[in-house]
Order: C-alpha cells, then structure tokens, then sequence
C-alpha cells in the first residue's frame, strides 16, 4: 500500500526562498577581492540569484549543462551555486590549487559551456592557453570598473545582472536533477567527478543540521574556511541559510592574521576548516594574549584528523572542538558531535580524547567495516576494518568514468572510503588511517594518524607526518618527518621517551627528518604522496651504518 502524502520533488533554490522569508536579517558578509566588505541580506541575494538566472539563461544555459566556477568564499560564488541550479544547470566548483593540466583536464572532461572567474584568479585560466572546451564563455565576478586588463574575451559578472528582473518563477524538476559537479583532488591518477542531485544536497543539508545543532543555530555566524571550490563547503551554503546564520566569507586571505582580524570584526561564532588553517589561528590567537576573536565559541575541524593538541588548546581558550569526518563523494559529511549529555560526564582529558575521533555515524549515512576478504566486522570500538558506506548523499557512480566506478564498489553497492577505521556500538567513528598511509610493519600495521597525533604535543614539534619505508624484513617502517617548533631539534630517544606511554616499541618511529614545511593537496591536507616522492632515496639509518 502506497502513502497517501503529496510528492513535492526537493529543489535546492528553496532552501534561499525560505531563508528570505525566514531569516530576512541574516544573510552574507563577504571579505572581497576588490578589497572591501560587501553585506547583503538573504532577501537582497534571493533578487541577485534571480537576476543571475535571467542572465544565465540569456547566455544560452541550459538545464543539464555545466557551469563552472573558479573563486574564493564570497557573495557572488554563494549566488553561483543558487543560480545555477535554480534553472536546472550543473553548478561545477573548480578548486584554483590544482595545477594547469588538471584545470584543463576536468573543464573539458565535464564540458562546461561558462567559467565564472573571480578577479584574481584570472591569471589562471589565462595560463590554460585556450585549453578548454570549444566555445566557453568567461565571466569575470566583479563590476565593470574592476573589470581586469586581459588578453581573453571575456563577460561582467555585474552587467550580467544588471537590468535583470529580481523574481523568478523557478522551474520544476525532477529531484535526481544534477545540480553541483565536484572532482576529487585527484591525489593519484585524473581526478573523478562527484555529481551531486537537488535531492541529495536538500537531504544532506538537513541531516548536517540536525546532527550539528550546536554549530548551526539560528541568528549566529559562521564563516566557513573550508572552499566553496571544494565540496560544497561542506554544505554549508546550503545549512547556514536553512539554520538562518550569516555566513562571513573569508575571500582569499586565509591566513591566521586575517582571519583573526575578519572573525574579531564579524563576531564569529563558528568556523569550520581543515587542520592546517586553524594551526594558524592557533598561532595567531596565542601571539594575541591567548584570546580568541571576540564571539568565538565553536570550531569545526575536518578534511583530515585534528591533533590533540590543537583540541587540547582551543578547548583551552574557550572554544567547542568537533570533528566532521567526510568524502567529496559523500557530499561531504558523515558525522555528527558527540553527544553534549555525554560530554558533561566526561572528565575535560576524556571530552578531549573523544574529540582525537571523527565523531558520531550522521542519520542518512550508514556505515560497514570489513575485513581484506569483505566479511563484516563488529562495531565494538575495537575492530579495526575498511569503512564502507552507503546512503541519499553517497555517490552511486563517478561522472562519465566507469573505470573508476568499477573499483569504487563493492558486490552489494557500498561505496569503499579507503579508511581503516572502527566503529563504536554507539556509531562513534575512529579513523585509525587511510589505507595506502597505514605503515605495514612485521604483519601488524601503525597508524600514522596515532603517531603524528602523539608528536605534534611535543613542544618542540611544530608540525609532524609519519611515512612508511620499505624494510627488508619488516616490510615497512616509520620515519617522522618534522617541522621544528624553534631552534631545537628533538632526538629519536627524546620522542621515543616522550610517546612510549602510548606505544609499543615496535610501533615508534625508526627515525627523525627535519624540514622546513610539509607539502599540502590542494585541498590543504598534508600531501603525503608528495612527501613519499621527496624521500624516495632516503635510507633508514640501520642500513646507512651498515653500509658506512
Ligand atoms: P578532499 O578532496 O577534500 O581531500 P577527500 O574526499 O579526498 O577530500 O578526503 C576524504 C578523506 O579525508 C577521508 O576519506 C579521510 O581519509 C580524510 N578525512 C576527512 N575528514 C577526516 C577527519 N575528521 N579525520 C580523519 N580523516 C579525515
């Protein structure tokens, strides 16, 4: 028997007409690359999108083509993914960090018919040289008095707008419509396209926002570090207007000094981002007296594991750390917070360790570890397996690549996340490792998340990452490669001494290298392929003697 209930397909553009109805004071704070802070209301932006739609329509979109777009956090970006989709179009986010050859391959890979440029970024798709698909149409997100002296022909994202209606009957659709394009960062072999529906980002954004109810709550602001140009946001272009926040987009400044400055300024309440950036706030607030930016009260950290120490110092400050743990094909996020009653029974050291874990399964994501034959694991917080998941928001095939899908499944459809992970009887996730970072050492296997974690608290350690060498008897073994704190430089048997509570011997690293920096992906997560490549000459110190 079938319910009775009327079927309204989801569209995402009605996540914008409800917060303009909703939520008319709140809206977007956006830090701008002709230098100044622009401010407009969700009802101001719901007139700019609709304009946009005009304007895009006018150019020759159509439903089911690719726009794509190469910028930074800011209003124009957000009116982007609303305008877009709004007419049934593909909303492409291309990540500026990757280099020309990638940029060229994914354009004409996901033939896209308009790029929309912001100011200063044009440099980069001058260095396409033209490779790029036979007749896109560039669009420059600025106005006319900004335009940039340029050697492409080349669109006002302004003009564009200008003289447009502000109301749009929005079309109607089905909600498996494509509504957003995301690749991966391609860290091996040609990036894969992630293809998002209206339906799957309308169920994503409220499961984010039930599951993070804290972080995402009305009248507040958040400002996301984490890109528009990579997936989504994490949505939250979609949870801050549903949850009535104004969201303060950082532009292109993001390091420690000028976020401070934009989050003192904007009384930020939340921010969330990978790691990396907020070891530079971190930096910044400690050089400030210990004081966070005024209104600063929540962090959300993803992309990759957070230290302890860095929780260990926000929480310090004042500040509530949580975890998000996602996939670009997951649309990202598959977690939630711990549980707040939870919390306040736990000692501050045990709220601190379970912050060191990725958080709890979100409702709509389901999750499966398995064993390297694919038998299924418990989940008793003990277990260690490769996380499978399935769900609304999980890709079910990559854009046009079925080489690449082939792989990415299992027999019964679960998409493999490459996490080797366990999970708790209560849904509480621990990343122990991706599989290919695991060092495989005598038949057992270490995590280097563990070990980095443990290291980065050393006060001489500023940053750290663990790589996996090959050993002859051993199969692998662990090298820390660091980045100092100061001047001094720790020894094998300090950092051996500092972290063998937590270790077995065997577990510990066979060696220090010091540099200055660790290489990043271009999503801002330490690329340890990258560092692989760097030391594919190095010799473990065992050999070196014996050759000596
Ligand atoms: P990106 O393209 O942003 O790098 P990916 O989809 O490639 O995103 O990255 C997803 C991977 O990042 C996950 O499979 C996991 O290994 C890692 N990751 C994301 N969030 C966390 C987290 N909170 N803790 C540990 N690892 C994480």
């Amino acid at each position: 028997m079938q319910g009775m209930m009327m079927h309204r397909d989801l569209r995402i553009i009605d996540i914008l007409t409800y917060a303009a109805e909703a939520f008319p004071d709140q809206g977007i704070v956006s830090a701008r690359d002709e230098g100044d802070v622009n401010r407009l209301s969700y009802p101001e932006i719901l007139g700019r999108v609709s304009q946009l739609a005009h304007g895009l329509k006018k150019l020759g979109v159509k439903e089911g083509d690719r726009v794509a777009t190469l910028a930074w956090n800011g209003h124009r970006h957000f009116e982007l993914y609303y305008g877009i989709s709004g007419i049934g179009a593909v909303c492409h986010t291309l990540n500026p960090r990757l280099p020309a050859e990638q940029m060229s391959y994914i354009l004409n890979h996901a033939q896209d018919s308009v790029l929309c440029v912001d100011l200063s970024l044009i440099g980069l798709v001058e260095a396409l040289k033209g490779d790029v698909p036979e007749g896109m149409k560039i669009v420059v997100m600025t106005d006319r008095a900004h335009m940039p002296d340029t050697s492409l022909d080349v669109l006002c994202y302004e003009e564009l707008l200008d003289g447009q209606p502000t109301d749009m009957d929005w079309p109607e659709f089905p909600e498996t419509t494509a509504a957003g394009l995301c690749y991966t960062s391609g860290t091996t072999g040609n990036p894969k396209g992630a293809l998002y529906s209206h339906r799957s980002t309308v169920l994503h954004a409220l499961y984010v926002v039930a599951g993070h109810p804290q972080s995402l709550s009305s009248g507040r602001r958040a400002l996301p570090v984490v890109p528009l140009f990579h997936v989504n946001a994490w949505g939250m272009p979609y949870t801050a207007p549903l949850a009535g926040m104004t969201m303060v987009m950082p532009g292109r400044f993001l390091d420690g000094a000028s976020l401070y400055d934009l989050m003192q300024a904007e009384e930020v309440y939340t921010a969330w981002g990978v790691p990396t950036v907020w070891a530079g706030l971190q930096a910044e607030i400690e050089k400030r007296g210990n004081k966070p930016p005024k209104g600063f009260e929540d962090l959300v950290v993803g992309g990759s594991a957070a230290p302890r120490a860095m929780i260990a110092a926000f929480e310090a400050m004042g500040v509530n750390v949580n975890q998000a743990w996602g996939m670009t094909e997951m649309s990202p996020i598959g977690t939630r917070g711990l549980l707040p009653e939870w919390l306040k029974s736990a000692s501050k050291d045990e709220q601190i360790d379970a912050k060191t874990g990725a958080g709890r399964r979100l409702f709509g994501v389901e999750f499966k570890i398995v064993d390297d034959d694919g038998n299924r694991l418990p989940h008793d917080g003990e277990t260690t397996g490769e996380l499978y998941v399935r769900g609304n928001t999980v890709i079910r095939a990559y854009f046009e690549n079925e080489e690449a899908t082939k792989a990415a499944f299992d027999a019964d459809g679960w998409f493999g996340t490459g996490d080797v992970s366990t999970v708790g009887e209560d849904g509480r996730l621990i990343i122990r490792d991706r599989a290919k970072d695991l060092v495989k050492s005598g038949g057992e296997w270490i995590s280097s998340i563990d070990l980095e974690n443990h290291a980065t608290a050393h006060p001489d350690i500023a940053a750290c990452a663990v790589i996996a060498v090959p050993h002859p008897k051993w199969d692998e073994r662990p090298v820390l490669v660091v980045v100092p704190a100061g001047d001094k430089r720790i020894t094998l048997d300090a950092l051996h001494d500092f972290m063998s509570d937590h270790f077995a011997k065997w577990q510990l690293p066979d060696d220090i290298v010091f540099v200055d920096d660790l290489p990043l992906t271009a999503t801002g997560k330490v690329s340890k392929l990258t560092l692989r490549e760097q030391f594919s000459d190095y010799v473990l110190p065992e050999f070196r003697e014996s050759t000596a």
